[in-house]
């Protein structure tokens, strides 16, 4: 167990960084964030702050000599560099994040463990995009194995002859059957150092353009009935890895049962409302887990819970939603607004 007063290290310094370590301060705990931007949000609200690049092995040795555990809010962050963490314990584990970087290796480990994924083929070439509008057909999407969120690095092939004009840039791709879901929804857990492992409700999720908008719990019938299913392969999925911490999958439920969609080795947008809805958050049982405190309980504190992110540079009156009380509102302190940037969510409970 590593006591409260000790340091945990965040490499990320995002709003996921940000709400993890505020979780942490309330245990008694310090952060330490380790990003390359100087517009690391997540900093504002830890004790330190190193501002380095990702493969600075004496920065982030320093880091590491800080830290009784690091974690990562971010899992993009390369893996080889992580190696100068030396003795230091990273939870949720370099492998955890290797495999959830790669669409490819996350599909593959998900299908291992017997999930349903979307049909799919590896797109390296001109040529295996037409094998692949071949063999998997047309609608479909191309989207980069790594590095793309926010659906970006994406194309919809909605035919053939869509993905003519389509300049393939040499980094590896993966094309997608296009799966027609009737909802969209996560999957949350939390899993301790002694395997022991909590689920959230799961949120019915809305994206708009490849971004998620709004979650919503309970969720609809369909989803409710494709959970348990969900579940069980999130659990594989998580003792398969040795996972400590929070990890999500994101699922489509079809009428043929849930479809995986993508993994994240992390605390994810579509549990924010776990801030006020889930009587312990999604970040405070990451916090428990990764020092080997008991998880806490994620039962419902309210009937009713909605999250609505704050996207972009839309005009809205802070004023209006602070003054339903039923409103949570959580804004991330980023300077600039721009089209498609996470700037905020808010929380609504509901009786
Ligand atoms: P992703 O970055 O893979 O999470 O994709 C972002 C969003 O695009 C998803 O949440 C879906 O709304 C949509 N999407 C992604 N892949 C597919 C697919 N194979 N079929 C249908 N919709 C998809």
């Amino acid at each position: 167990m590593i006591p409260p007063g000790e340091t945990i290290g965040i490499l990320g310094g995002g709003q996921l960084g940000r709400m993890l370590a505020m979780a942490a301060a309330r245990l008694g705990y310090r952060c330490h964030v380790y990003a390359p931007e100087a517009e690391a949000i997540a900093a504002e609200v830890c004790a330190q702050f190193t501002q380095a690049a990702w493969d600075d092995a004496e920065a982030m040795a320093a880091f590491a000599a800080d830290c009784a555990v690091v974690t990562y809010e971010f899992e993009n962050v390369p893996v080889a560099p992580l190696k100068a963490l030396g003795q230091v314990p990273l939870l949720p584990s370099a492998h955890a994040l290797e495999v959830a970087q790669d669409r490819l290796s996350e599909k593959r480990f998900v299908a291992d463990l017997g999930g349903v994924t979307a049909p799919f083929h590896v797109v390296d070439t001109a040529d295996d995009l037409a094998e692949a509008l071949v063999s998997v057909g047309s609608p479909g999407i191309l989207k980069t194995r790594r590095e793309g969120y926010d659906g970006k690095g994406q194309w919809r092939i909605m035919a053939d002859h869509d993905a003519d004009g389509i300049a393939l840039s040499g980094e590896p791709l993966l094309f997608e059957g296009f799966i027609h879901f009737t909802s969209e929804f996560s999957v949350i857990l939390c899993r301790g150092q002694d395997g022991r492992i909590v689920f959230w409700d799961s949120a019915e999720n809305t994206h708009e353009g490849g971004i998620l908008a709004r979650s919503v719990v309970p969720a609809g019938e369909q989803v409710l009935a494709q959970v348990p299913a969900a579940r069980e392969l999130a659990a594989r999925v998580a003792d398969a890895l040795g996972y400590v911490g929070v990890l999500t999958l994101e699922f489509f439920a079809t009428a043929a049962g849930p479809v995986f969609n993508e993994m994240a080795p992390r605390v994810h947008n579509s549990g924010h409302w776990t801030i006020e809805g889930a009587l312990t958050s999604q970040f405070e049982n990451h916090i428990r887990a990764i020092c080997g405190l008991p998880l806490g309980a994620t039962d419902l504190a309210a009937p009713h819970v909605e999250m609505r992110n704050v996207i972009g540079d839309a005009a809205e009156d802070w004023d209006t939603i602070l003054a339903d009380p039923a409103n949570h509102l959580h804004l991330y302190g980023k300077a600039a607004a721009r089209p498609g940037r996470k700037m905020g969510h808010v929380t609504r409970l509901g009786w």
